[in-house]
């Protein structure tokens, strides 16, 4: 059937109806498919007419409808009120004083078109809106509630006193088209730029990174409720799609097995049972792969993101012996890297850091750390908390160059330097990356008084290392680790280190002379120095700014809920934490126009004698 282009998708019944229509799954709208869609299908519903029928008016669709509103200044009756309200200042009407419209309207508006049958709302308004949300940690509702009856945001917001506001679902919206065109980083990217305006915040500076985990909003799964979930959710999801057909094809039992939420079973206690019950599944899903294979709507319902996580999951549970389906052992599933934890977000993985062990996510915190401007935070990086702080710090470098941000000085724990990096952040991006680096594993470094890779004199124009004996490689060769990245290797010769008076505190073994791995020139030269360096007092005293960013993860964690996913997905939780970003500067920013002295790091009483003493 030749696809029309559907009209944009409003509300959930034309939503439903509108994908009938296109995809002719079924014949007309019913109650039951109505209900099942407010519970859960919205959402896929949603992907799949994005996706298939790819209509929807995002990039380069018709940009706006907005009114046209100036919010340019705080309207006269608004101020007299605010101002009677809080005669000696509050910290919004302060950053209206100062910054004036935080979020240009132009700003968001080819994001941001008008809803079918609402008013539409000013995209500036509505950004700030879910900024000051995530300040006050508030539901939709509380902040559509505060926008009507609080006057400090109208005031902020450059509000009329009877100004209704708007309904709270437009929150919810404007957060989807932002997701939709990628430009979450956008609310923070400018907020930046007007705070440069203002001097408030300047490149080449000194900054410091950090990072925390991040709990995903799911509930942790042992491995027979995750292929149940899984199974269930896949259900759920065609019968939301495809009703009349699935109820058609599946098995009676299947019913009693899938309906209730596997939370709700008495799971079986013994190993057999329990082992019985996940091959019954594992049968089920290959089943129901099977029975969509044969669906005349085969193509559309592979695409469905549940059946997808079906197959990603049993992939990844099961193998097939004999014919029948198989728990995988542990060791033979795939690691935490790539396995997925809950059909209802396959972006969070478990992951363990020291004690801590987590299922979802991890974010990245830069900030600024000069001593004359407010503390600000420069970028927010969230990643899978499977990954290495090390993955990430090239990419943020290259975030802060694109803001104009780059520091002079990056202070970052061990996690995040490596000798690539350290070489890297001068050659490429022109900054000092300062952190502890990892120590050097050779026995002859760890022991301390042997001659260790520091101890010898290396010639890169000549291709040549001297020991500390005074003896000169006798070979000089290109090589690569497994990863393939290149390295050298410098040799001596057999005769000259069999005869060496120093032999006992350099070669282990009786028969092989030494040899020295060496990095390229600039990441054996970068990182040579700072191990140097940081042996230094010099480096301790400014290395120990960085533990002030504990201080921000803190804030965001205590005042915005940073450590806890409100969203589902990779991608709303990295929304999530832009706003929190955006938020946390907006209050820092207006504490410094206040003049509010910075919070110090509390000692406790016991230890303030040690520090006496
Ligand atoms: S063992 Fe060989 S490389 Fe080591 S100090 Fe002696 S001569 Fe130099």
């Amino acid at each position: 059937m030749a696809r029309s282009i559907a009209p944009p998708i409003g509300r959930n019944e034309s939503l439903a109806e509108q994908f009938m229509v296109e995809y002719g799954v079924v014949g007309k709208f019913s109650l039951a498919l109505h209900r099942k869609m407010s519970i859960l299908g919205f959402g896929q519903l949603r992907w799949i007419l994005c996706h298939l029928s790819r209509s929807y008016p995002t990039k380069g669709g018709n940009p706006m409808s907005l009114h046209p509103q100036d919010f340019s200044v705080v309207p006269d009756d608004t101020t007299r009120v605010a101002r009677a309200a809080f005669p000696k200042g509050n910290p919004y009407m302060t950053l209206r004083d100062k910054l004036g419209v935080i979020y240009e309207e132009h700003t968001f508006a080819p994001f941001f078109g008008s809803s079918r049958g609402r008013p539409a709302e000013s995209p500036g308004c509505l950004a700030l809106v879910n900024v000051l949300q995530f300040a006050e940690d508030l539901t939709d509702r509380q902040a559509a509630d505060a926008v009507r009856g609080r006057i400090d945001w109208k005031y902020l917001l450059g509000l009329e006193l009877t100004d209704p506001g708007f309904d709270y679902t437009l929150l919810y919206e404007f957060r989807n088209r932002l997701l939709e065109n990628e430009a979450e980083q956008k609310l923070l990217d400018e907020l930046l730029k007007l705070l440069q305006g203002h001097k408030l915040l300047k490149s080449r500076g000194r900054q410091r990174t950090d990072s925390t985990h991040v709990l995903a909003a799911i509930r942790s799964l042992h491995r027979l409720e995750l292929v149940g979930e899984t199974m269930r959710h896949a259900l759920n999801s065609l019968a939301v799609v495809v009703p009349d057909w699935l109820r058609a094809q599946v098995p009676v039992e299947w019913f009693d097995r899938y309906g209730p939420p596997f939370s709700d079973w008495r799971l079986p206690r013994s190993d057999v049972k329990r082992e019985a019950l996940a091959e019954t599944i594992g049968q089920d899903g290959f089943d129901l792969w099977e029975m969509i294979g044969r669906s005349p709507q085969a193509e559309l319902l592979h695409r469905i993101p549940a059946v997808q996580t079906l197959r990603q999951v049993w992939l990844q549970q099961y193998y097939v012996d004999e014919g029948k389906p198989r728990l995988r052992p542990p060791e033979s599933t795939p690691p935490s890297r790539k396995r997925l934890i809950s059909p209802y977000d396959t972006d969070a993985r478990f992951s363990v850091r020291r004690s801590v062990k987590w299922q979802g996510y991890r974010v990245h915190v830069t900030e600024t750390c000069d001593e004359d401007q407010p503390l600000l935070i420069t970028n927010v990086e969230t990643t899978t908390s499977a990954s290495l702080d090390l993955e990430w710090t090239d990419t943020i470098h290259q975030h802060l160059k694109d803001k104009e941000l780059l520091p002079k000085d990056h202070l970052v724990d061990t996690g995040y330097v490596d000798a690539r990096a350290l070489a890297e952040g001068r050659s490429v991006y022109g900054l000092d990356l300062i952190g502890p680096t990892k120590p050097n594993p050779s026995w002859q470094t760890r022991r301390g008084d042997q001659y260790g890779i520091a101890n010898f004199v290396v010639d890169w124009e000549k291709k040549q290392a001297t020991c500390p004996q005074g003896q000169v490689s006798s070979g000089w060769y290109p090589s690569q680790t497994p990863y393939g990245e290149p390295l050298i290797v410098a040799k001596w010769a057999m005769p000259v280190c069999r005869a060496c008076p120093a032999r006992a505190q350099c070669v282990c073994g009786s028969a092989m002379p030494r040899a020295i791995t060496l990095l390229p020139k600039d990441q054996h030269i970068a990182l040579q120095q700072a191990r140097q360096r940081q042996t230094t007092a010099k480096f301790k005293k400014t290395y120990a700014q960085r533990a002030g960013v504990e201080g921000t993860i803190s804030q965001g964690t205590q005042v915005c809920g940073l450590r806890r996913s409100r969203y589902r997905g990779m991608a709303k939780t990295r929304l999530q934490h832009v706003f929190t970003a955006v938020a946390i500067n907006l209050k820092r920013v207006a504490a410094w126009f206040e003049e509010t002295p910075r919070a110090q790091t509390r000692i406790s009483r016991f230890a303030a004698l040690a520090v006496a003493a």
